[in-house]
């Protein structure tokens, strides 16, 4: 028996279990944040300043390397896996709550060492995608994931309008807002900004196994993508995706679009297989050799075409 049905089941009221919360909604001795939303996930009226974080729980980013010098300009979209606790479980297990329907694992550890590495600017999300994806536009139907890969997720299914808008404010809003204050000072300072989208993926997809050590996606802008696709096949023992194993869209991402895109900045979104960044060995090999493609293709950008 979970632990708040035991506390429910001694104070002797029913118990009806919200997998948002993971609490029994008649406990009333649980704070108010934890009742509220628990009969058929439906939260209190939206309330301009209500968000889902407990003052205890960490900020929805991690900004390092914040006064980097580099012209490169880092994200890290899926790097955290943590829930805000008033979130319970969203229904899932330890197991699926470790797996890349939670985070891209190995992402954040790589675009850390990437970071340090160039002495660049570093967003790194703090918590799971399956509490609000921020590399998707927020009408996209898995910009909370009712289902992920094949797994449910019971507390994102029947997610009410409110609901869904303070997780937006909690998570999606700050981390955005502050992407954005970042790219609108250095265009003040004329600062060069580049930026590079950090992301992994999974060896396999439905029963696929997927070949390439490192994705370069892009979509209407190559000018960075197509130098660093040149420069991993200069590796031969590399296996490059061009394109794969995702092609970058306007209804499936964020970063790409819309400061890529859109502010005419050169970008890039890299991902690298997650097996690949499963030890710290790994993630080194990779961020040394992601720090010498990124420095060269730098150098080649700025020269005359
Ligand atoms: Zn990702």
């Amino acid at each position: 028996m979970p632990p708040n049905f035991e506390l429910a089941a001694a104070k002797n009221v029913p118990a009806s279990f919200c997998h948002i919360h993971q609490t029994p909604s008649a406990d009333q001795s649980l704070p108010r944040a934890f009742n509220d939303g628990c009969r058929d996930h439906k939260l209190t009226p939206n309330v301009e300043n209500q968000t889902l974080l407990g003052p205890d729980e960490p900020p929805p980013f991690q900004i390092v390397q914040e006064h980097g010098h580099s012209a490169y300009f880092l994200t890290c979209d899926h790097g955290g896996k943590l829930l805000p606790r008033a979130l319970g479980t969203l229904g899932l297990g330890p197991t699926d709550l470790d797996r890349h329907i939670a985070w891209d694992i190995g992402a954040a550890a790589l675009a850390r060492k990437l970071s340090d590495a160039l002495d660049a600017w570093l967003i790194v999300q703090t918590y799971s995608r399956l509490a609000i994806d921020c590399n998707r536009p927020l009408h996209s139907p898995t910009s909370i994931a009712p289902i992920s890969e094949a797994t449910p997720i019971p507390g994102n299914q029947q997610i009410s309008a409110a609901d869904a808008d303070t997780r937006r404010r909690t998570i999606f809003q700050p981390y955005h807002d502050r992407i954005v204050a970042e790219l609108d000072a250095r265009k003040i300072l004329g600062r060069p900004t580049m930026l590079v989208a950090v992301h992994s993926f999974t060896p396999e997809f439905r029963g696929e196994r997927r070949p390439w050590h490192v994705g370069v996606l892009y979509h209407r802008d190559a000018r960075l993508a197509r130098i660093l696709l040149d420069l991993f096949r200069d590796e031969s023992a590399l296996v490059v995706g061009d394109n794969q194993p995702y092609a970058v869209s306007d209804e499936s991402d964020y970063a790409i679009p819309i400061y890529g895109e859109r502010r005419s900045i050169p970008h890039v979104e890299i991902e690298i297989r997650q097996d690949l960044l499963a030890d710290e060995s790994g993630q080194t090999e990779w961020a040394q050799r992601l720090t010498l493609a990124l420095v060269q293709a730098e150098q080649l950008l700025k020269r005359p075409q």
